[in-house]
């Protein structure tokens, strides 16, 4: 199946799920992963009017990403993956937004490395909500703790527009569905407390879970594999 054929099934699969959901058309956002593929599959993929990426690795984002910037300047970036520290400064410059945000002292440097560059950025909070996955905020009393600084304008080059989160990796779809369920929950909670920016992201859902993922409020779907086909992670 060509990367043409499989966005044109997703993206009927996802109208399918809104619909099935009650939710209104196009509510649902699809980002193609294209982590361990290459530029020119990418560029396959906006030639069928898909404009939005992520990518895990700010590395692999800069090899492929900014000659793209330039020929297809409707292209957005979004970082999905663990951020390190020394990272930031390459990320902020590829990306719209950084979905994977973790901890405060990442934001502090997203903060200080948007102002060198007098760019505004979106983030979003990666939340933990399966036993499996390892990465995301465990705590609520942190996430609270940052979205009052948020609140307060002390990062004012940094738009938290809502959550990300993994569900675990299992054919346990009770355990996938309770993992996206506990995000809304969560999300829902966050946006009632806080009304100084508008946290309407929900970013839940790869190629295996996607379709619950909408019937549970995602607004970004992330899908990879189904989209550009098997990762060969010997590549790299
Ligand atoms: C790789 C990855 C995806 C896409 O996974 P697929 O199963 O290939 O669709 C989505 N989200 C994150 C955070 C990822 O690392």
């Amino acid at each position: 199946m060509s990367i043409k054929d499989n966005l044109c099934i997703i993206n009927d699969k996802i109208r399918a799920a809104e619909a099935k959901a009650g939710r209104q058309e196009n509510s649902v956002q699809l980002m193609a992963v294209s982590k361990f593929h290459t530029q020119s599959e990418v560029i396959e993929a906006i030639k069928e009017n898909q404009f939005l990426f992520g990518e895990n690795r700010v590395q692999e984002a800069k090899e492929k990403f900014p000659q793209i910037f330039e020929s297809y300047a409707q292209t957005q970036l979004h970082i999905i993956g663990s951020l390190q520290t020394n990272k930031v400064k390459n990320a902020v410059q590829l990306a719209s937004c950084i979905q994977s945000v973790d901890r405060l002292e990442l934001v502090k440097e997203i903060e200080k490395q948007c102002a060198k560059i007098n760019k505004t950025i979106n983030i979003m909070l990666e939340i933990h909500t399966g036993e499996e996955s390892k990465s995301g905020f465990t705590s609520e009393e942190e996430v609270i703790k940052l979205l009052d600084l948020c609140e307060v304008k002390t990062f004012p080059h940094v738009i938290p527009v809502g959550f990300m989160t993994m569900a675990p990796f299992t054919d346990d779809e009770s355990l996938i569905r309770k993992s996206f369920i506990s995000l809304r929950k969560f999300s829902d909670k966050m946006k009632s407390q806080y009304k100084t920016f508008s946290l309407h992201q929900l970013s839940m859902g790869m190629s295996g879970d996607f379709q619950i993922a909408i019937e549970e409020g995602s607004t970004i779907v992330r899908v990879g594999t189904a989209i550009f086909g098997e990762r060969d992670y010997s590549k790299k």
